[in-house]
């Protein structure tokens, strides 16, 4: 089996830095390396040890570059890819004017495939290898986007988006035909490599009470599937939810009520959530999104990060393309960042990175294979210059540490502080 090495600075995680001490959950090694071997890591440790022990491994050296493990991105809209910055809409009227007409396009296979492959290569540019995304109605939408993620052998999580009501006619499927879709969906794709699929009802308001419980009781039958949907986005969003689900004692309510809360559940945004919401997600052991770019841009409010942490709540890092404004994790870090300070907290740099990478990955209940810089993990591994352009640069030069060093490209840096890329063991750039 071919050995690959890589040495840099190497960056990961031995425990969640958002609670207690950052510092304890840190593993960082400013002369690290890292040992490939076949699609996995097989060893985290010091350059000159790794090198003395596998003398035969192929080293390619990135000198101090950050190794990190790959970007994990766990809530996205692939086909809205197109329609990312389109101006001046909040989240009903945005789904109204941008989100509908784009999707309709997706009736045509060659459109899906398309853009499925353009959102993935540019996701891979911005270092992140592994996408979480709604499709559309269209069952090929799903075979578009599993399809072009196996032929870049990158780990995904993806399902057809259900909506029967208040939705387009041509957008609208049925309680009976989301259920019947979703299930040859899944049998076809779930487990297949590196796929894996979500039951993704698109939120309560376009689906009935009906296609509701339909998708729960797939689920029920399907419990080692994900189940993604959206959750407390916006104000207005909620009084509608209201007004839908009369006798719903809240937002996740509407959920738990059809079957459609569990462990394996992922609820993106969830901003505005009551007490009783908080305490039954963490009762049954589901994760939460963050959705950083997309709730300022969409003007959603702020979320409460720390708060939401410290009750033990697994979150997930987002871009939520293209409701979001970036393609890129770090910009999305820095966006985490900027609401934080608002909410008068300052997240450090190894919280951010965590979430980006560990704290997605258990999202997902996929620790320790993806997002994760350990023995055992597959080798998705992304690259950071850290003086990407000359604004960087000139302030990273005069950092005092590797976080004063990494703050910057957080802050400031897009797909050009993207070195390198490696995905299940495989170097893209070669
Ligand atoms: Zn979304």
């Amino acid at each position: 089996m071919t050995k690959q090495l890589l040495l840099g600075q190497t960056l990961g995680f031995s425990g969640n830095p958002l609670i207690g001490d950052w510092n304890d959950a840190v593993q960082l090694d400013s002369a690290g390396a890292v040992l490939i071997e076949g699609k996995q890591i097989s060893a985290v440790g010091s350059a000159a040890a790794l090198r003395a022990a596998h003398p035969d491994a192929k080293v390619t050296d990135y000198g101090d570059a950050l190794i990190s493990a790959g970007f994990v991105d766990a809530h996205m809209h692939y086909p809205q890819t197109g329609i990312i910055a389109s101006w001046g809409k909040q989240l009903i009227d945005w789904l109204n004017t941008y989100t509908f007409p784009e999707e309709a396009r997706f009736s045509d296979p060659r459109c899906a495939t398309e853009v499925a492959e353009r959102t993935l290569d540019l996701a891979l540019d911005h270092g992140t290898t592994t996408l979480t995304s709604f499709c559309t109605i269209h069952p090929p939408s799903v075979d578009a986007f599993f399809g072009a993620a196996a032929d870049r052998d990158m780990a995904v999580i993806a399902g057809k988006t259900c909506m029967d009501r208040n939705a387009p006619d041509n957008l609208q499927d049925t309680a009976q035909s989301a259920y019947d879709d979703s299930k040859a969906l899944l049998e076809k794709w779930h487990g297949k490599g590196r796929a894996s699929y979500a039951i993704t009802p698109r939120f309560s308001p376009t689906s009935t009470p009906e296609q509701l419980a339909a998708l729960g009781a797939l689920w029920s039958e399907h419990p080692d599937c994900l189940m993604q949907t959206h959750l407390s986005e916006q104000l207005p969003e909620i009084a509608w939810v209201r007004d839908l689900f009369p006798d719903s004692r809240d937002y996740l309510d509407t959920y738990e009520a059809f079957g459609l809360l569990g462990a394996k559940g992922l609820y993106g945004h969830a901003i505005h959530l009551e007490q009783r919401e908080i305490d039954r997600l963490n009762e049954v052991g589901a994760a939460v999104v963050h959705c950083p770019t997309s709730n300022t841009f969409i003007g959603s409010g702020l979320f409460d990060l720390m708060g939401l942490a410290k009750t033990g709540l697994s979150i997930g890092l987002a871009t939520d393309t293209g409701g979001g404004s970036s393609f890129s994790m770090l910009r999305t870090m820095a966006a985490a960042y900027e609401i934080g300070q608002l909410r008068g907290t300052a997240l450090h740099p190894a919280q951010l990175m965590w979430l980006a990478t560990e704290g997605s990955a258990k999202s997902l209940h996929m620790s320790g294979q993806i997002g994760h810089l350990g023995a055992g993990a597959m080798a998705d591994i992304t690259v950071l210059d850290l003086g990407s352009t000359p604004a960087i640069s000139q302030r990273s030069v005069r950092a005092a540490d590797i976080w004063d060093a990494l703050f910057p490209t957080i802050m400031m840096g897009d797909d050009r502080a993207i070195k390198d890329v490696w995905i299940a063991g495989q170097r893209r750039q070669a």
